[in-house]
Protein backbone atom coordinates (compact mmCIF):
# COMPACT_ATOMS: atom_id res chain seq x y z
CA UNK A 1 0.00 0.00 0.00
CA UNK A 2 2.30 2.44 1.28
CA UNK A 3 4.91 1.72 -1.90
CA UNK A 4 2.06 2.42 -3.98
CA UNK A 5 1.16 5.69 -2.46
CA UNK A 6 4.63 6.55 -3.10
CA UNK A 7 5.33 6.14 -6.74
CA UNK A 8 1.61 7.72 -7.21
CA UNK A 9 3.59 10.71 -5.39
CA UNK A 10 6.06 10.28 -7.33
CA UNK A 11 4.60 10.52 -10.21
CA UNK A 12 3.16 13.84 -10.19
CA UNK A 13 6.05 15.33 -8.79
CA UNK A 14 7.54 13.98 -11.94
CA UNK A 15 4.90 15.51 -14.26
CA UNK A 16 4.85 18.66 -12.51
CA UNK A 17 8.45 19.14 -12.89
CA UNK A 18 8.48 18.39 -16.54
CA UNK A 19 5.96 20.86 -17.03
CA UNK A 20 6.60 23.43 -15.37
CA UNK A 21 10.37 23.43 -14.47
CA UNK A 22 13.00 23.20 -17.18
CA UNK A 23 12.62 20.25 -18.63
CA UNK A 24 16.02 18.17 -18.01
CA UNK A 25 19.06 17.70 -20.70
CA UNK A 26 18.25 14.87 -22.45
CA UNK A 27 21.35 13.53 -24.66
CA UNK A 28 24.30 13.98 -22.14
CA UNK A 29 24.63 10.20 -21.44
CA UNK A 30 26.52 10.24 -17.66
CA UNK A 31 29.93 9.46 -17.91
CA UNK A 32 31.48 7.63 -15.18
CA UNK A 33 35.38 8.50 -14.79
CA UNK A 34 37.67 5.90 -13.20
CA UNK A 35 39.86 7.43 -10.97
CA UNK A 36 41.76 5.49 -9.07
CA UNK A 37 42.11 5.87 -5.66
CA UNK A 38 44.40 4.23 -3.17
CA UNK A 39 41.88 3.12 0.25
CA UNK A 40 43.62 3.53 3.02
CA UNK A 41 42.62 2.08 6.43
CA UNK A 42 42.17 4.74 8.85
CA UNK A 43 45.18 4.77 11.59
CA UNK A 44 42.64 4.15 14.38
CA UNK A 45 40.99 1.35 13.14
CA UNK A 46 39.82 -1.37 15.38
CA UNK A 47 41.34 -3.91 13.09
CA UNK A 48 44.68 -2.69 12.89
CA UNK A 49 46.65 -4.60 15.87
CA UNK A 50 48.04 -1.73 17.62
CA UNK A 51 44.63 -0.26 18.01
CA UNK A 52 43.46 -3.51 19.80
CA UNK A 53 43.38 -3.48 24.09
CA UNK A 54 45.66 -5.95 25.03
CA UNK A 55 43.95 -9.06 26.34
CA UNK A 56 42.77 -8.76 29.64
CA UNK A 57 45.13 -9.86 32.86
CA UNK A 58 44.47 -12.35 35.25
CA UNK A 59 44.76 -8.89 37.57
CA UNK A 60 41.89 -7.37 35.90
CA UNK A 61 39.66 -10.12 35.55
CA UNK A 62 39.80 -10.56 39.11
CA UNK A 63 39.38 -6.76 39.32
CA UNK A 64 36.22 -6.69 37.50
CA UNK A 65 34.80 -9.70 39.44
CA UNK A 66 34.79 -8.18 42.49
CA UNK A 67 37.29 -10.29 44.10
CA UNK A 68 40.35 -7.10 44.38
CA UNK A 69 39.86 -4.73 46.75
CA UNK A 70 41.52 -1.86 46.81
CA UNK A 71 43.39 -1.41 50.09
CA UNK A 72 45.03 2.57 50.44
CA UNK A 73 49.50 1.82 51.36
CA UNK A 74 49.24 1.45 55.13
CA UNK A 75 52.73 3.29 56.43
CA UNK A 76 55.61 1.47 57.59
CA UNK A 77 55.51 3.43 60.57
CA UNK A 78 52.90 1.16 60.94
CA UNK A 79 54.70 -2.11 60.94
CA UNK A 80 54.22 -2.42 64.53
CA UNK A 81 51.66 -2.57 66.51
CA UNK A 82 51.72 0.61 66.95
CA UNK A 83 52.66 4.14 65.10
CA UNK A 84 56.62 4.26 65.58
CA UNK A 85 57.45 7.49 64.30
CA UNK A 86 55.62 9.31 67.23
CA UNK A 87 57.76 9.88 69.78
CA UNK A 88 58.29 12.96 71.91
CA UNK A 89 58.56 16.02 71.37
CA UNK A 90 54.88 15.26 70.31
CA UNK A 91 53.69 17.57 67.95
CA UNK A 92 50.00 18.15 68.35
CA UNK A 93 47.86 19.72 65.40
CA UNK A 94 45.15 21.86 67.19
CA UNK A 95 41.55 22.91 65.22
CA UNK A 96 39.60 26.18 65.84
CA UNK A 97 37.39 23.78 68.09
CA UNK A 98 40.16 22.67 70.17
CA UNK A 99 41.42 26.20 71.18
CA UNK A 100 38.01 27.60 71.71
CA UNK A 101 37.08 24.63 74.19
CA UNK A 102 40.62 24.86 75.80
CA UNK A 103 39.91 28.24 76.99
CA UNK A 104 36.51 27.79 77.84
CA UNK A 105 37.99 25.34 80.21
CA UNK A 106 40.84 27.93 81.29
CA UNK A 107 43.47 25.28 80.02
CA UNK A 108 46.76 26.48 79.08
CA UNK A 109 47.65 24.72 75.78
CA UNK A 110 50.99 23.45 76.20
CA UNK A 111 50.89 22.92 79.68
CA UNK A 112 48.02 20.98 79.56
CA UNK A 113 49.33 19.21 76.88
CA UNK A 114 52.48 18.01 78.92
CA UNK A 115 49.77 17.23 81.86
CA UNK A 116 48.22 14.76 80.04
CA UNK A 117 51.07 12.95 77.93
CA UNK A 118 54.06 13.39 80.65
CA UNK A 119 56.36 14.56 77.49
CA UNK A 120 57.34 17.31 75.93
CA UNK A 121 54.46 18.71 73.13
CA UNK A 122 54.53 21.20 70.30
CA UNK A 123 51.35 22.83 69.07
CA UNK A 124 51.19 23.05 65.53
CA UNK A 125 48.58 25.02 63.96
CA UNK A 126 47.98 25.02 60.27
CA UNK A 127 48.03 28.22 58.03
CA UNK A 128 43.64 27.34 57.23
CA UNK A 129 43.43 27.10 61.10
CA UNK A 130 44.58 30.88 61.72
CA UNK A 131 42.09 31.77 58.73
CA UNK A 132 39.56 30.32 60.36
CA UNK A 133 40.03 32.21 63.66
CA UNK A 134 40.46 35.41 62.19
CA UNK A 135 37.27 35.05 60.07
CA UNK A 136 35.70 34.52 63.54
CA UNK A 137 36.42 37.94 65.06
CA UNK A 138 36.71 39.94 68.07
CA UNK A 139 34.60 37.37 70.17
CA UNK A 140 37.53 34.96 69.28
CA UNK A 141 40.63 37.23 69.94
CA UNK A 142 41.84 35.24 72.54
CA UNK A 143 41.77 32.42 70.64
CA UNK A 144 43.71 34.29 68.00
CA UNK A 145 46.02 35.46 70.70
CA UNK A 146 46.84 32.16 71.59
CA UNK A 147 46.97 30.63 68.24
CA UNK A 148 49.81 33.41 67.97
CA UNK A 149 51.98 32.05 70.55
CA UNK A 150 55.51 31.76 70.09
CA UNK A 151 55.72 28.10 71.25
CA UNK A 152 53.43 27.00 68.32
CA UNK A 153 54.63 25.95 65.26
CA UNK A 154 52.93 27.09 61.92
CA UNK A 155 51.93 24.68 59.34
CA UNK A 156 52.04 26.41 55.61
CA UNK A 157 48.90 25.64 53.97
CA UNK A 158 49.30 25.26 49.80
CA UNK A 159 45.80 24.34 49.13
CA UNK A 160 42.70 26.65 48.60
CA UNK A 161 40.35 27.88 50.50
CA UNK A 162 40.46 27.29 54.25
CA UNK A 163 38.42 24.48 55.26
CA UNK A 164 40.83 22.94 57.97
CA UNK A 165 39.29 19.47 58.44
CA UNK A 166 40.36 18.16 55.13
CA UNK A 167 43.59 20.16 55.66
CA UNK A 168 44.31 18.21 58.73
CA UNK A 169 42.71 14.78 57.01
CA UNK A 170 45.42 15.22 54.53
CA UNK A 171 48.25 16.31 56.68
CA UNK A 172 47.97 12.97 58.80
CA UNK A 173 47.48 10.85 56.11
CA UNK A 174 50.62 11.90 54.36
CA UNK A 175 52.66 11.81 57.55
CA UNK A 176 51.92 9.97 60.76
CA UNK A 177 54.15 12.10 63.05
CA UNK A 178 50.96 13.86 64.31
CA UNK A 179 48.39 13.93 67.17
CA UNK A 180 45.50 15.68 66.13
CA UNK A 181 43.76 17.99 69.05
CA UNK A 182 40.02 18.10 68.58
CA UNK A 183 36.68 18.06 70.09
CA UNK A 184 34.76 17.87 66.81
CA UNK A 185 32.93 14.74 66.51
CA UNK A 186 32.80 14.76 62.98
CA UNK A 187 36.95 15.39 62.83
CA UNK A 188 37.06 12.60 64.97
CA UNK A 189 35.24 10.24 63.52
CA UNK A 190 37.06 11.09 60.04
CA UNK A 191 40.64 10.53 62.07
CA UNK A 192 39.23 7.43 63.85
CA UNK A 193 39.30 5.85 60.17
CA UNK A 194 43.01 6.20 59.47
CA UNK A 195 45.38 3.81 61.50
CA UNK A 196 48.18 5.56 63.51
CA UNK A 197 46.32 8.88 64.59
CA UNK A 198 45.89 9.75 68.22
CA UNK A 199 42.92 11.95 69.11
CA UNK A 200 43.49 14.40 72.17
CA UNK A 201 40.52 16.15 73.44
CA UNK A 202 38.91 18.44 76.18
CA UNK A 203 36.91 16.26 78.78
CA UNK A 204 36.69 17.08 82.56
CA UNK A 205 38.88 20.12 81.98
CA UNK A 206 41.62 18.15 81.20
CA UNK A 207 43.10 16.84 77.76
CA UNK A 208 42.79 13.23 77.60
CA UNK A 209 44.20 11.03 74.63
CA UNK A 210 42.69 8.60 72.54
CA UNK A 211 44.58 5.37 70.57
CA UNK A 212 48.08 7.04 71.91
CA UNK A 213 49.87 3.32 72.39
CA UNK A 214 51.28 2.83 75.93
CA UNK A 215 49.33 5.83 77.11
CA UNK A 216 49.30 6.10 80.67
CA UNK A 217 45.60 8.15 80.79
ZN1 LIG B 1 45.34 24.09 55.43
Amino acid sequence: MFVARGVLWFGGWATISSNTLTPPKMGKAKTTRAISVKRMINPRDQRLKKNQKPPKTDKEKAKEAGLVREIPQISSSLFFQFNQSLTPPYSVIVDTNFINQSIQNKLELVQAMMDCLYAKCIPCITDCVMAELEKLGSKYRIALRVARDPRFERLPCTHKGTYADDCIIARIMQHKCYIVATNDKELKARIRKIPGIPIMYVANHKYAIERLPDSIT
